[in-house]
């Protein structure tokens, strides 16, 4: 059962002090480029905080970094050893996470859980407080409505905020929310009945701000009744540049590759690498033989990938609507455009 409370937003700044005593602080800020980023709080005195811009990452290199070393090995003329490498992180409050990140990290805990629980992330996950943001007037290339994943949602928060101007409503949805509350109360009212009311229609006129009509629905529809066309795929894959700058914005991809780098001619260091299906190199074999054609293959799998085989396998699609890759892709060739096309009778 969640509770409401009310802090002040002359508060914010006094409660993140705190919580930058107790916790490693993570939290969207402008950089000298004007660039809004997640970034550790050096200084809660001096943070550029910046709750207007969507970041431009989500939090998927905090909780999966683009690189890692996941174990170190060693040879010598007995053999070969592998030394698995684990730093216990540190506990992390995330602060000023939206709902198509919240629940883009619910995605890739279940990615990282079945089969085999991968250590790594999980141990990062669980030594994790999320404290999210409502939405109240989505981002030009939103459109996480059509993938029901906001604007508005508590899903995978410890606190949720929703700005009512001179103060936050905020939600404690979970036991790590309402330890906050219940250990810095100086900072927290009880919500009135009017202030639950104003979020109610702040997410009403959020739900209207969308400038973009995404019918990903639709899509999907579409590509599990086999209704997409060659064509469709044929004219995306002229246009994409194999860059990955989609896979590597979106909070939801998680293909990776693992390298062994050598530091000495004895040893060295086993790698875990982001990886994407858009690079040329995705299915190439040794020998450079490719299986696939890998320009229409690899759109291709990106976009089935989100659409038609997680929904096949989770029930929802493995798109957030955050938008990031129609940011990003210099060819138009983003998830939208391929909603757009697939949608066309
Ligand atoms: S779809 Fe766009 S962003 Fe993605 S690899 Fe191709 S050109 Fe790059
Ligand atoms: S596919 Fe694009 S819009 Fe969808 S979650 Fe990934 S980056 Fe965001």
């Amino acid at each position: 059962m969640s509770s409401s409370h009310i802090l002040k937003k002359d508060h914010l700044i006094p409660l993140l002090r705190k919580l930058g005593k107790a916790y490693r602080l993570v939290a969207p800020m402008q950089n000298r480029h004007g660039d809004t980023l997640f970034a550790e709080v050096a200084s809660v005195e001096t943070m550029a905080l910046d709750l207007d811009h969507q970041p431009q990452e989500s939090l998927k290199p905090f909780l999966f970094p683009q690189q890692e070393v996941i174990a170190a090995y060693e040879a010598d003329q007995a053999g070969y050893a592998l030394h698995p490498r684990y730093a216990a992180p540190p506990p992390t409050l995330y602060f000023g996470v939206r709902s198509c990140d919240l629940a883009a990290i619910l995605y890739m805990d279940v990615i990282f859980s079945q089969r085999t629980r991968e250590p790594h992330y999980l141990g990062r996950r669980h030594n994790t407080v999320l404290v999210g943001l409502n939405c109240n007037a989505p981002f030009p290339n939103c459109f996480c409505d059509a993938t029901k994943n906001g604007p508005f949602s508590e899903l995978g928060a410890d606190l949720q905020l929703t700005d009512l101007g001179d103060r936050f409503l905020v939600t404690a949805g979970r036991a790590q929310g309402e330890t906050i509350v219940s250990r810095w109360p100086q900072f927290f009212s009880a919500a009135e009945e009017a202030e639950i009311k104003k979020q109610y229609q702040l997410y009403l006129e959020a739900r209207g701000g969308f400038q973009r009509q995404v019918h990903v629905d639709l899509a999907i529809r579409r590509l599990a009744e086999g209704m997409v066309d060659e064509a469709v795929w044929q004219q995306l894959s002229l246009r994409c540049q194999d860059c990955a700058g989609c896979a590597y914005v979106c909070p939801t991809c998680t293909c990776f590759t693992i390298v062994d780098q050598p530091r000495s001619a004895t040893s060295g260091e086993r790698l875990r690498c982001w990886d994407a299906c858009t690079f040329a190199g995705f299915t190439r074999m040794a020998g450079g033989h490719n299986p696939v054609e890998p320009k229409k293959a690899a759109i291709k799998h990106r976009f089935l990938h989100k659409l038609k085989y997680d929904v096949e396998k989770h029930g929802r699609p493995s798109c957030v609507g955050c938008g990031r890759c129609l940011d990003i892709c210099f060819g138009g060739t983003d998830i939208a455009r391929f909603v757009e096309l697939a949608s066309e009778e």
